[in-house]
């Protein structure tokens, strides 16, 4: 449902991390302030065109894996982005048309596009709830959460590339853990993440000293593999583990991937026991 309380919300002014993604990804619903903000990105780490679409990559595989291998029926979806290809609940109900999806984002932009959301197939279901992942009381207790998704059947919380959005003062671990710990045995967690850790060094003192120098805005915070394993603490984390996102299962062959430097997020899901 498209809600206009949406539209009046939408700040032009500032850049937006679901608008910029989409500029990244080749989209057209972005202002000059998130191109902007996109270029001054690309300029310092110019494969983050390639870091969008890798990570695209990854969330499409991590579903296709849950939906054929895990048998995994339900979906919650934190950190939705504006819709682009292959959204959650096209590629589950692809394989499970019985597929239910629940949707959150806290953009007032995805808000708007709500509607390519909820194009669920008749057999299947998909909600949208306009929330914030800090606030994650709100969307477990949300209405048409706990209508779309059963929670006494496994659910996977899909957190693509939203928790480097979380710094530490929000309590990230915290707060994926409420999320967790909502969701019965059998479920799953899928994470994708930003990090540093292969990038080149002299490219990542340059735009450490850009973000010194009050030149590059930065409103996510890279973590290391091993700040990433925190999350993941009493789970069973699926082959091949916490690894770069182009390394997650990926059916194209190593010498077609492109460079680690030039996807630098992890990407893991794990199950919960
Ligand atoms: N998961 C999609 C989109 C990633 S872009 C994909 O990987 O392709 C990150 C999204 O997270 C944006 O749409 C942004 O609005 C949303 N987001 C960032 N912080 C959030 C928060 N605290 N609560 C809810 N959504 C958030």
């Amino acid at each position: 449902m498209t809600d206009p309380g949406g539209l009046e919300r939408i700040d032009t002014s500032v850049a937006h991390p679901a608008r910029r993604y989409n500029y990244w990804l080749g989209g057209k619903d972005n202002f000059a302030a998130d191109r902007e903000s996109g270029d001054a990105i690309a300029k310092i780490y110019p494969a983050i065109r390639t870091t969008a679409l890798e990570n695209r990559a990854f969330l499409r595989r991590a579903v296709e894996y849950l939906a054929k291998e895990a048998g995994i029926r339900q979906f919650l979806d934190v950190g939705t982005g504006i819709p682009t290809a292959d959204n959650t609940h096209e590629v589950a109900q692809s394989i499970a048309p019985e597929s239910r999806i629940v949707y959150v984002d806290n953009d007032p932009i995805v808000l708007t596009h709500a509607r390519a959301l909820l194009s669920s197939t008749p057999q299947g279901a998909t909600a949208y709830i306009d929330a914030d992942l800090r606030d994650p009381g709100t969307i477990l207790a949300d209405e048409s959460a706990r209508r779309t998704l059963n929670f006494d059947e496994p659910i996977a919380l899909m957190l693509i590339a939203i928790v480097h959005f979380l710094f530490d003062e929000h309590h990230p671990r915290e707060t994926v853990r409420r999320l967790v710990d909502a969701l019965p045995s059998g479920s799953y967690v899928v994470m994708t993440h930003g990090t540093s850790d292969f990038v080149d060094p002299v490219l990542r003192a340059h735009g450490e000293a850009e973000i010194r120098a009050g030149r590059l805005r930065v409103d996510a915070v890279p973590r290391s593999k091993s700040e990433l394993a925190v999350f993941f603490e009493g789970l069973d984390i699926v082959e091949p583990g916490i690894v770069p996102i182009v390394e997650w299962r990926n059916p194209v062959p190593e010498e077609d991937r492109p460079p680690l430097a030039d996807a630098a997020m992890y990407g893991v899901v794990a199950r919960v026991p």
